[in-house]
């Protein structure tokens, strides 16, 4: 679609508008003969104009004035996206569930309006002035209001640890992460871990020199079971060491693959306390889904690693799984959903395929149909057996730009997801490809590690002025 801005720039804004509306359909500053978008900034209004296949549609959304450009531009950016959901409406008849709600995080306006207004009023407001769908405001009210009482609850100088252990065994098709397989990269997992533990014991003094107190662990990758009982051992005993298990709420071990767990990994794990969230993630129970995606377990191997993890006496278990895979059906997807239900794990994740638009092309906007479905199947069955959403994200290029939601049974809800999705407090990052997320006195700042293992372990570690300039 091509698109014309006056006295306007909105170019981010619109591309995740046409995402919902014209997906597949990148807007360009060339003709492409596919539609054009015009764009108008008017003294105290956006202005609209949409033609498409013949039909062309117009329409207009004022915006109050604000002292403050923060408060002007998201005034601003309200009013073009309700101009040209109502523009848009003109000229296809596509759902767009989440309607003038496109951002990464739907629930953040949502926690205001709740905060501000309350649930009744909320509802109203999403419905009539963001045309919201109904299961949609149910979904961000339930999860805005998870976040709530996790800020309610956080603790004063709150901080969270992430730990990042990029390596999987092999490498998944679909995989959109920076993650080596062992094959070509599993030389490096031994230096890797000594520089992890050594960037571990820096930040344990950055948490005590600035009196912060240690909130939740969450051990991710890639796959952090490709690590040996031995490793295990080895990277918690360097925890312990610079932060005390003891002192976390909560600690979560995303072990991944169903395969690669064993009882010797779940022992070592044990040693250092039972109440250890674990993460076995089966992202389908189809065997040919799996094959298609390049996972070389089976739904068997699912029901394996669960046992074990059971039997080593962890009950905190989550699994994730994938809406969107190749070869899946809606029908095959519910299967996985309910069998996860069935094996009664209280929390599963539903994560909407990353797609890559190109890899489609003219199918990306039926694929992205499909995983609608699924996405909807499986809120539909998760709220019929009792469990709630309590985070929910979305990442650009998702089929459909459809949403990643958490979901749990009483208790099984992973707070470290809230904290870190949410802002709710800094989150300390060590590891290739992780961030830190700092919140403080110096303000709000992201600070990167490097990306790839090989960069990380050739490069000096951040220094500790990085993050006391901001937290101090
Ligand atoms: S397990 Fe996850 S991180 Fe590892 S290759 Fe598969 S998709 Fe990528």
């Amino acid at each position: 679609m091509k698109y014309h801005f006056e006295g306007c720039d909105l170019r981010y804004e619109l591309e995740l508008m046409c995402c919902h509306f014209f997906p597949g359909e990148k807007p360009v500053t060339e003709d492409d003969g596919k539609g054009l978008i015009k764009v108008e900034r008017r003294p105290s209004s956006y202005a609209v104009t949409i033609s498409k296949n013949g039909v062309c549609a117009f329409a207009e959304c004022g915006f109050e004035s604000f002292g403050d450009r923060l408060s002007q531009k998201r005034a601003e950016s309200r009013a073009f996206k309700t101009a040209f959901y109502k523009a848009a409406r003109g000229v296809t008849d596509i759902s767009v569930p989440w309607g003038t709600l496109t951002g990464i995080r739907p629930s953040k306006p949502i926690e205001k309006l709740l905060t501000k207004y309350g649930r009744e009023e909320t509802e109203r407001i999403l419905e009539n002035e963001y045309f919201t769908k109904p299961e949609k405001i149910r979904l961000g009210i339930e999860t805005a209001e998870a976040t709530l009482k996790a800020r309610a609850e956080k603790r004063e100088n709150g901080v969270s640890i992430y730990i990042g252990i990029p390596f999987c065994p092999t490498r998944c098709r679909y995989c959109s992460f920076v993650s080596q397989s062992i094959a070509s990269a599993g030389a490096l997992l031994s230096p890797y871990l000594d520089k992890l533990c050594e960037e571990i014991a820096l930040r344990g003094k950055t948490v005590e020199s600035l009196s912060l107190s240690p909130e939740t662990l969450y051990i991710g990758g890639g796959t952090p079971a490709v690590l040996s009982g031995e490793e295990i051992t080895r990277l918690f005993k360097a925890v312990d060491g610079a932060f005390s298990i003891d002192a976390f709420r909560e600690i979560t071990f995303e072990a991944g693959r169903p395969d690669c767990i064993t009882e010797e990994k779940l022992k070592a794990l044990a040693a250092f306390g039972k109440n250890i969230r674990i993460s076995v993630n089966p992202q389908s129970l189809s065997d040919e889904v799996l094959k298609e995606a390049g996972r070389p377990h089976t739904a068997a191997d699912y029901s394996k690693a669960l046992s074990l993890v059971r039997d080593a006496g962890f009950e905190n278990i989550n699994s994730d799984v994938i809406a969107g895979l190749k070869g899946d059906t809606p029908e095959s997807f519910e299967k996985t959903v309910s069998g996860l239900i069935e094996a009664e794990v209280p929390s599963i994740t539903v994560h909407a395929l990353c797609l890559k638009r190109a890899a489609f092309e003219k199918d990306f906007g039926e694929a992205a149909g499909v995983a609608a479905k699924m996405v909807n199947i499986a809120a539909e069955a998760l709220y019929a057996a009792g469990y709630k959403p309590y985070y929910l994200y979305r990442q650009r290029n998702t089929a459909g730009n459809l949403e990643n939601v958490g979901w749990a049974k009483k208790g099984g809800e992973c707070l470290y997801n809230i904290y870190m999705m949410e802002d709710v407090e800094t989150v300390l990052a060590c590891g290739a490809g992780s961030v830190s997320k700092l919140h403080g006195a110096g303000g709000d700042r992201r600070v990167p590690n490097f990306k790839f293992p090989h960069e990380y372990l050739s490069n000096p570690l951040k220094d500790e002025e990085v993050f006391t300039s901001v937290l101090s």
